[in-house]
């Protein structure tokens, strides 16, 4: 689904006054007009200049204006050349890169409606008043251009279709600045940072998103000015001799923090954001310090633009007596919806009775997708560490991990609307695309249903869908036979039958590659099972055996296709059997 951006008539270009102003005098100087002035003239023309400079301006011809005028009596053949050195000034400007600031409102740039009334209500106020209350951004030795939304937003007002303009913005002018500065309200601040990150990837260029808790129009102390500042500096790092940080962030208050892991903490401190499930990518109080370990890694295969977001998404908490009541099942009958982010209990768990997990799988097998992220401010989602949560990966519930509930629904947003193949989107759920989760998941599928009988085997095998080539970030590798049976084959309650496996063709449980006789619940390799039906899925750790799945290379580094080859032998008696309907192989990686 495509969604429209705000026209691009709602906003407006700044004219970089500021930078203009800085460079006019020294362009009227070259001016051969100022060379045939007399030397008293020149002194004159000199010191109105420098009061001039010290004089703030709306826009270059409220400049132009005040400089004519009061250059006409002292100078009057000096008037042709004023436009000239203005050019001039503006070229001054060309090569060199600033920053962008794109201001979209919020409390930023707010004053109260009535000004006499400092308790009337606060509205979102043009650029212009904020740039003329604020620092004189000219003055930073570079260029800080802005584009405005000439209507600024609460952001409450802020959604998809503003996102889409901010990277059409971001888009058009990428090469041409160092870095991105959006002044933004802090309701929805963390939405907008997390979709920015989705949509713009692989970067090599900052991206800043800050705001304020006072507003920075009216009041004298405030927080805006001094969030403004440091974020056009993070956003110019080289200017500011500061570690480039090449991502979506959120700057605010002395903490600088990841846009996609970011919360809003605080309604009223000037630490009003925080990233609880990751470090912070730096502080900034008397020092800006970067903490270098915890950024991305500047991209070297360019930046990349998305602008498709689906809007078909709902965020779904979940509480005592939800399964209870009609309402859910209303939402998830919607024919419009296309996805789910539910925020689970603690590590991912929700209630498991029959009828309400039913109202998932209908939705999962209508084309919906669902996520599932914890509502706790910190940790993560195990699927599978408890039966409340095994029970959704066997619906097809995808585990989120510690991704924050409002970065799963832009991400989700982002999936649908570029993925018509939902399992491609599935897939990329499970993904750490921008750093919004610890771990990704890849799965290679081995097997369909399949069955074998006592003393048989079988080989299951496919090429390796896994990507990672270090060792270290491998965390943990699981074999997943899904709604597996193992039937030992009569009734007698000692009956026994076990699952035997093997990587790489090995057929001995003395060789290095024998893995174990496997339990559902893990039991010591080598134990055997004696349950006699397993519902449910078989999960085997094989996080020991990791070196076997990492991706390798052959030696002229042309990419060789890699097998997983798995055997499968059954032991018990006579009448035993083991069946699954799908093995998956699953290895959770860690993000850069
Ligand atoms: N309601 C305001 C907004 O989000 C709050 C703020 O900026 O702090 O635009």
């Amino acid at each position: 689904m495509s969604i429209e951006p705000v026209s691009l008539s709602a906003l407006e270009q700044d004219d970089r006054v500021d930078e203009l102003v800085r460079n006019f005098m020294q362009a009227l100087m070259l001016e051969s007009g100022f060379a045939k002035l007399k030397k008293d003239q020149q002194e004159q023309v000199r010191s109105v200049l420098n009061s001039v400079i010290k004089m703030r301006f709306d826009s270059v011809s409220s400049f132009q204006n005040v400089v004519i005028g009061l250059l006409r009596s002292i100078a009057p053949d000096l008037e042709k050349y004023i436009t000239i050195a203005i050019d001039s000034a503006r070229d001054m400007l060309k090569d060199n890169k600033g920053v962008l600031v794109i201001y979209t409102g919020g409390t930023i740039g707010s004053a109260p409606k009535d000004l006499d009334d400092p308790d009337s209500p606060q509205i979102v106020k043009p650029w212009g008043d904020l740039k003329s209350a604020g620092p004189i951004l000219g003055r930073l030795g570079y260029p800080v251009d802005a584009i405005a939304f000439v209507e600024p937003l609460d952001s409450c007002n802020v959604g998809p279709r503003h996102w889409l303009t901010m990277v059409r913005i971001i888009k058009e002018n990428y090469g041409n600045y160092s870095g991105f500065v959006i002044l933004h309200g802090t309701d929805s601040m963390v939405f907008t940072a997390s979709a920015l990150s989705f949509m713009i990837t692989e970067l090599d260029k900052p991206i800043v998103i800050t705001g304020s808790q006072i507003a920075g129009i009216v009041n004298p102390r405030n927080d805006a000015h001094q969030n403004m500042i440091t974020a056009i500096m993070l956003a110019n790092p080289e200017a500011h001799k500061l570690a480039l940080i090449p991502e979506v962030f959120i700057s605010f208050g002395n903490l600088i923090v990841r846009g996609n892991r970011a919360k809003k903490m605080n309604v009223v401190e000037y630490q009003g954001f925080n990233s609880p499930n990751y470090p912070l990518l730096g502080r900034a109080g008397d020092h800006i310090v970067i903490e270098r370990k915890q950024i991305r890694r500047p991209s070297e295969i360019g930046v990349q633009f998305s602008e498709l977001m689906d809007t078909n998404v709902i965020i779904v908490e979940v509480f005592p007596g939800m399964q209870n009541s009609p309402v859910l099942s209303n939402i998830l009958q919607d024919e419009n919806l296309r996805g789910v982010v539910l925020k689970a209990y603690g590590a991912g768990n929700i209630p498991t009775d029959a009828p309400f997990l039913k109202m998932f799988t209908d939705f999962i097998q209508r084309g919906g997708i669902v996520v599932c992220t914890t509502s706790c401010p910190a940790g993560e989602v195990v699927m599978g560490l408890y039966e409340t949560s095994q029970i959704l990966v066997d619906i097809g519930i995808i585990g989120g991990f510690d991704i924050t509930p409002e970065a799963a629904l832009c991400k989700l947003m982002m999936l649908l609307g570029n993925f018509e193949d939902l399992s491609e989107a599935k897939r990329l759920m499970q993904q750490s695309i921008a750093g919004e989760q610890r771990l990704s998941l890849e799965t290679t599928v081995l097997a369909g249903k399949k069955s074998i009988q006592s003393g048989g085997m079988v080989e299951l095998s496919s090429s390796l869908n896994s990507k990672e080539d270090n060792i270290e970030r491998i965390e943990k590798v699981m074999l997943v036979f899904k709604n597996a049976k193992l039937d030992p084959g009569n009734d007698a309650p000692d009956a026994r039958a076990a699952v035997k496996l093997f990587l790489d063709g090995e057929t001995t449980e003395e060789g290095e590659n024998f893995l174990g006789s496997f339990s559902r619940r893990r039991v010591p390799s080598n134990a055997l099972i004696t349950n006699s039906t397993i519902g449910e899925s078989l999960v085997i750790d094989l996080t020991l055996k990791k070196h076997h799945f990492l991706k390798k290379e052959s030696k002229g580094r042309i990419k060789v296709e890699q097998k997983v080859r798995i055997n499968v032998a059954l032991e018990g008696e006579g009448g035993a059997s083991f069946s699954w309907e799908d093995a998956e192989l699953k290895i959770y990686t860690m993000d850069q």
